[in-house]
């Protein structure tokens, strides 16, 4: 892919269309993992990432425990095929370093000490990248924890700010990644505190000003698309368990009511004489003890007996 010869066309729109404070679209679907405790599928623009989270569960070996806190492990990997040269799989000093930046990103927000001796595997799996794969995954891993149901004082929201041809753009596409002078990721709390900034290429003072500005309102947008996505979720959950309740109960119930007395009145037609052949029996066999031998033949018997009184009805 060569240098686009403009940004910019002459509305000042981007190469995507896209104006300078518009992030692309996103798409979010919790829990589509059925192995982990919490999952994520997450799109943004061509970016298409996996997110899962294990535990809290103990950790080992047990001398890596820290007997007052939980640990979080992140891993971001990048999938062999997920860019147009494939690259080698496996840890590589890029990913080793998002993964910690990543990671780093929670720790404000994760309530660990509620778990002492355990682990929180976060795993981020970027299947297809098309540039801000480190935000698409922080975005996918929050939602993952949350979706995991690990305690946390809010969500983390991620998005890029940089810069191109001397104006700042909102979350950079693949082109303005590539040649653009600079690239800012920003991860932030829904308070809005910064958990990770890094920072590619040259800003002026007020450049930077605006330039987080600017990203705090891509957080923002980001936040409310995953509140939507966890909402749209845990709401779908509840109603179907409000369904589940009224389907399965109600209709049951009628049922088992009306055959309870059809039953007892077959009963209380056939208990008289069963009853007096079953004392005339025991009177026959006076040596007999009434011991109870393991064997249910009364209630065979009873059943029989009622199958016969339903046909003769
Ligand atoms: N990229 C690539 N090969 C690599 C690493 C990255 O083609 O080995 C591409 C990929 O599309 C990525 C983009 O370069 O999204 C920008 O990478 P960067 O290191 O800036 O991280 P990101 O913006 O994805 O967080």
């Amino acid at each position: 892919m060569s240098k686009p010869e403009k940004f910019f066309d002459d509305e000042g729109l981007r190469l995507d269309g896209r104006r300078v404070d518009e992030i692309r679209p996103m798409k979010i679907e919790v829990g589509v993992l059925s192995r982990a405790d919490g999952s994520c599928y997450l799109e943004w623009g061509n970016n298409k990432v996996l997110a899962g989270v294990f535990g809290p569960r103990e950790l080992h070996p047990r001398r890596m425990q820290r007997p007052d806190t939980a640990i979080v492990r992140y891993r971001y990997s990048m999938a062999a095929f997920s860019v147009e040269d494939r690259i080698r799989p496996g840890p590589n000093r890029r990913a080793t370093e998002i993964s910690k930046v990543s990671r780093e990103a929670f720790e404000p927000v994760v309530l660990t000490h509620l778990y002492p001796g355990a682990v929180i595997d976060v795993f981020a799996e970027v299947l297809q990248a098309d540039a801000g794969t480190r935000t698409a995954a922080i975005n996918a891993a929050t939602i993952a924890l949350a979706d995991a149901g690990i305690p946390m004082k809010g969500l983390v929201s991620a998005c890029a700010v940089g810069k191109v041809d001397g104006k700042l753009v909102l979350d950079l596409g693949k082109d303005e990644d590539n040649y653009g002078d600079a690239d800012l990721p920003v991860a932030m709390t829904q308070d809005g505190d910064v958990t990770l900034i890094q920072m590619d290429g040259n800003l002026t003072q007020d450049e930077f000003k605006e330039a987080m500005e600017l990203v705090k309102v891509g957080c923002k947008q980001i936040l409310e698309i995953q509140r939507e996505a966890l909402k749209d979720k845990f709401s779908q959950f509840d109603n179907e368990e409000i369904e589940e309740e009224t389907v399965v109960e109600a209709p049951e119930s009628e049922v088992e009511v009306e055959e309870t007395i059809e039953a007892e009145v077959v009963m209380t037609e056939e208990a008289e004489s069963e009853i007096g052949d079953e004392v005339e029996e025991d009177d026959e066999n006076d040596d007999e003890p009434d011991e109870y031998t393991g064997d249910e033949p009364d209630e065979n018997t009873d059943d029989e007996d009622v199958e016969e009184g339903e046909t003769n009805e």
